[in-house]
């Protein structure tokens, strides 16, 4: 049996969808799930799959070849990280943009201690949209980039509008603004600040009783999440909610206008899209295409922290070297 051995730490939503691509990777194999919680709490639809407690992760370090670190990147990662990165091989997708240097260094001094590799920042974005950013720019040195998210639900602001007083449950979707995509997939580069390249459309079931424009106004001007964005705030009962909004839609574009010739007269447009049904089960697929790419490269001896910048395609892929020349054309 020379499958990759694969663990996970934190069974939430990554959690659970990078048990789901395991599956569908014939090369791995998960040998336990590590959870902070009670293992009887947890339910996992497949029964032959190991629940174990957190602590029992220390047992486990000559049965895993890659952790999956699945914890959230606010508290769980930067304590979890380093500690998990000091036994195992591990892959996460860290991504609290601020604080990338320090988890990194952290990281990388904690994965050296025992000669193995960590892989940080591993998803979409951070991860293929940052990948595809630095060859967009490196290829065309001349020219603008921009990031657009959605459409699809945020997380982040829908956990905002769930904690305004009066609101019941809710969900956030950030949605690209159409103008402004095909103005620069005409060739046009206009300076433009997040909130001039999407809208936020929040979805509010709000308590019996509630005061509808106090909760509308206080979205609207919530700062950094929605005061400087076209806010749109619809109120739908319980039940429309559950039917129309529990799935995890996502996804974006990242785009190069570049020009080259003596004049800069040849205009160039560079495109990556995403359009995803769930986010975390494509980002959990992410994640072990790196935790191929990270148990390959320990091997060969590289270790310490790596980022989507360090690790040539032909790692990630199961295919041997000459198949991929094959596939060159
Ligand atoms: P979740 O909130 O679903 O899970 C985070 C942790 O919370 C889990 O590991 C789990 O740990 C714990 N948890 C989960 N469900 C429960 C529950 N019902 N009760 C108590 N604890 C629970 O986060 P996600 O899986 O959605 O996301 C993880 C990280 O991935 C986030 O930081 C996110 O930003 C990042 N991400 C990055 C992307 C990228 O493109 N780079 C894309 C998508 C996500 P335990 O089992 O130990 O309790």
């Amino acid at each position: 049996n020379d499958k990759i051995r694969i663990g996970i730490v934190g069974y939430g939503n990554l959690g659970k969808g990078a048990r789901l691509a395991i599956v569908q990777n014939p090369d791995m194999e998960l040998i336990a799930i590590f959870t902070r919680r009670n293992v009887d709490s947890i339910h996992v639809e497949d029964k032959q799959v190991k629940v174990l407690n957190i602590h029992m992760a220390e047992e486990y370090v000559d049965l895993i070849d890659v952790m999956l670190l699945c914890g959230g990147s606010a508290v769980d990662l930067p304590i979890q990280g380093p500690y998990f990165a000091s036994m195992y091989n591990t892959v996460d997708s860290y991504d609290n943009h601020g604080n990338i240097s320090e988890y990194f260094r952290d990281m990388d001094k904690a994965s050296k201690l025992k000669g193995k590799t960590s892989t940080i920042c591993i998803g979409w974005d951070p991860g293929l949209f940052s990948m595809n950013r630095i060859l967009f720019e490196s290829i065309l040195p001349k020219g603008e980039s921009y990031t657009f998210w959605g459409p699809g639900l945020s997380q982040g602001h829908s956990d905002a509008i769930r904690r305004v007083v009066g609101v019941k449950d809710g969900v956030q979707y950030t949605i690209p603004i159409k103008d402004a995509l095909e103005a620069i997939r005409r060739g046009k580069t206009p300076q433009l600040t997040t909130g001039e390249k999407h809208i936020r459309k929040c979805y509010v079931v709000e308590e019996e009783g509630a005061d509808k424009d106090k909760i509308l106004k206080e979205i609207k001007s919530m700062p950094n999440y929605f005061l400087d964005y076209d806010t749109e705030v619809i109120f739908i009962s319980e039940k429309e909610l559950k039917e129309n909004h529990s799935q995890m839609l996502h996804g974006g574009f990242v785009i190069r206008c570049g020009s080259t010739g003596r004049e800069y007269d040849n205009n160039h447009l560079m495109e990556f899209s995403l359009k995803l049904d769930n986010n975390p089960e494509f980002t959990s697929s992410i994640l072990l295409a790196y935790a191929r790419a990270t148990y390959k490269l320990n091997k060969e001896g590289h270790v310490g922290a790596k980022t989507v910048f360090d690790i040539p395609l032909k790692y990630l892929s199961n295919r041997t070297s000459v198949d991929l020349c094959k596939s060159l054309l």
